[in-house]
Formats: structure tokens, sequence, C-alpha cells
């Protein structure tokens, strides 16, 4: 695979082509040279995600360096990027670090060794907090979202909901008897059973969804942009396709079959916080449960919670 280009924005062409230069003479390469003249520009390439690492000058023309880097970040870039200025000021610097960026370089002073010794410690940190955030974030089992970053999602998620007028859709998905599963053919084949439910739930839902291990074999979804109805649709559809594709596990090719119950709540003004929809789709999977699993229920607003 070539190596990703290493990105300049700068609104000076002298600079793109000493940068040019210096990236060509690197040890470590061949490196590809990408440049930007502006912010708009630079902004769009640096969200694109395709590079190592970005060079960004902090006086871009009219515009504010750290202010592209402070928008990248927003957008969820993780690319490293390297602030460069004229001017040698601590506050400059601190300015730099606090709005994400790796590492600082004053222009005068940067020549080969320099700039190739930044890169590489701003890859290597950026890497680093890569991985950090991924051990935070995720689930070590199935790779979904772990819980605590679900709950701050649906956080946010509430927020914006309350703010824009936006409907969602909460929902918990619990597999039926797993604990038999478990019993039966042993806890390797009880996580693949897992595996199996959360990528079928991860690979049907939309990106722009979001979907979590929640608990043992608990999972929950956030379905943005839709209601009750639309959002039990799309689950019976992932119930019907996970009745089609078992979990086949082993060079044996063990068969296991598992079922759904999952409980339904959509975001509602009225209620108090994301705390209680979470309360209300729990009682909702509560009475799938009780009413014989493998099935969906949606919770009943409300009216009730005021009483
Ligand atoms: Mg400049």
């Amino acid at each position: 695979m070539a190596p990703r280009p290493i990105l300049l924005i700068d609104d000076d062409r002298l600079q793109h082509q000493l940068v040019k230069k210096i990236i060509s003479r690197f040890r470590t390469g061949p490196w590809e040279f990408d440049g930007a003249l502006d912010f708009s520009a630079g902004l769009k390439k640096l969200v694109s995600g395709r590079h190592a690492v970005c060079l960004l000058d902090y006086r871009l023309g009219k515009d504010d360096g750290l202010e592209l880097l402070r928008a990248a970040r927003v957008a969820g870039c993780t690319v490293p990027v390297v602030v460069l200025t004229a001017d040698d000021s601590v506050e400059v610097e601190d300015a730099a670090m606090e709005a994400g960026a790796m590492d600082f370089l004053v222009k005068r002073e940067i020549d080969g060794r320099v700039l190739e010794r930044s890169i590489r410690y701003a890859r290597k940190l950026g890497e680093t907090l890569e991985r950090l955030n991924q051990l935070a974030t995720r689930d070590g089992l199935t790779g979904l979202l772990n819980r605590r970053e679900f709950e701050r999602i649906l956080e946010e998620e509430w927020q914006r909901s309350v703010r824009f007028e936006r409907p969602f859709t909460l929902l918990l998905v619990d597999i039926d008897h797993f604990k038999q599963v478990n019993d039966t053919h042993g806890h390797q084949v009880g996580d693949e059973v897992l595996r199996h439910v959360a990528s079928l739930l991860a690979g049907q839902l939309r990106s722009v969804d979001r979907v979590a291990r929640y608990g043992g074999e608990e999972f929950a979804v956030i379905m943005v942009e839709s209601g009750c109805g639309a959002a039990m649709e799309r689950l019976q559809r992932i119930c019907a396709l996970l009745e089609d594709m078992p979990c086949v596990v082993g060079e044996k090719e063990l068969v296991v079959t598992v079922t759904l119950s999952a409980g339904v709540a959509e975001m509602n003004a009225s209620l108090p916080n994301a705390a209680h929809l979470i309360t209300l789709a729990d009682k909702a999977l509560y009475a799938a449960k009780d009413a014989g699993r493998n099935r969906i229920v949606a919770a009943q607003h409300g009216r009730r919670a005021s009483s």
C-alpha cells in the first residue's frame, strides 16, 4: 500500500515549495505531498482523513489555523496535526496544543531533521491516542460501542433532539435464552453468537445509527431521525434475517439458532431525561420477555410517568 500523503495547509506558496522539497529528502519515505492554500480547501482535505499527518499554518491568510483544527476535530477527524507558525510565543504554543495539535514548530527553525522527527512523533502520538480511545469506547469482544460511550452519546442525542425537535428511538435488544447457549455449548460458542448478533446489528443499521453492547447479551441501539414504528420495522427485518442466517461455529459448523427480544422507546420531550428513556425501553423489553420472548414491544409512554 502506498504511504498516505503529508498535507500542508498554508496560504504561502513559497512554504509549499519549501516543505515539498524537505519532504522529498526525508530519510523515511518516499512521502507524497499534498497541499491546500486556504481555510475551506484545507478543512475539506483534512477531514477526508486520507493523510498521514497535516502541517497547518497558524496564520492562514485572514483566517485562523487553530479554528480550522477545532472544526476538523469536531467533525471527528483524528489525523495528527503539527502547527507551523512564524512567531515563537508560549501563548500560541499553548493555544495550538489546546486546540488538539500534536506538536508546534516555528517556521524559521524548520529543517529536514526537525520536521521529520516532529512528523514521526506526531504520528506515533496520534496512533497511541487512537488506540486508547478505542480501548475506552469499544467493547473488546464485539467491537461495538461500550456502555459508557453509548450513554454519553445518548445524552448528546437527547440534547440535540430537544434543541432541533428531531425524533430518535432507543432500542434495547436481548438474546433469548442466552444462558442455555453457554451452558450447552460453552462460553466460546456463546462469544461467537454474541459476535454474530453484533455484526448483524451493526451491518444492517444505517451508519448514522449507534449500536452498543449494553450488558452481557444485551445490545442498545439509537436510531436517529426515526420514530417508534420505523425503528420497530427495521429491527423486525433484522430479526427475520437472524432466523435465515443463524450463527455457524467452528470447523464442525455447529448451527446455533437464537432469537431476540426487544423493548423500544421513542424520544419524547415530555420525558424528564435520557435515563428515563432507558427505563421505558427496559420495561418494554421485560414485557417482551414476559410475553414469551422472540418479539418486539413498544414502550407505554408517558402519562403514567406523571402520576
Ligand atoms: Mg500564513
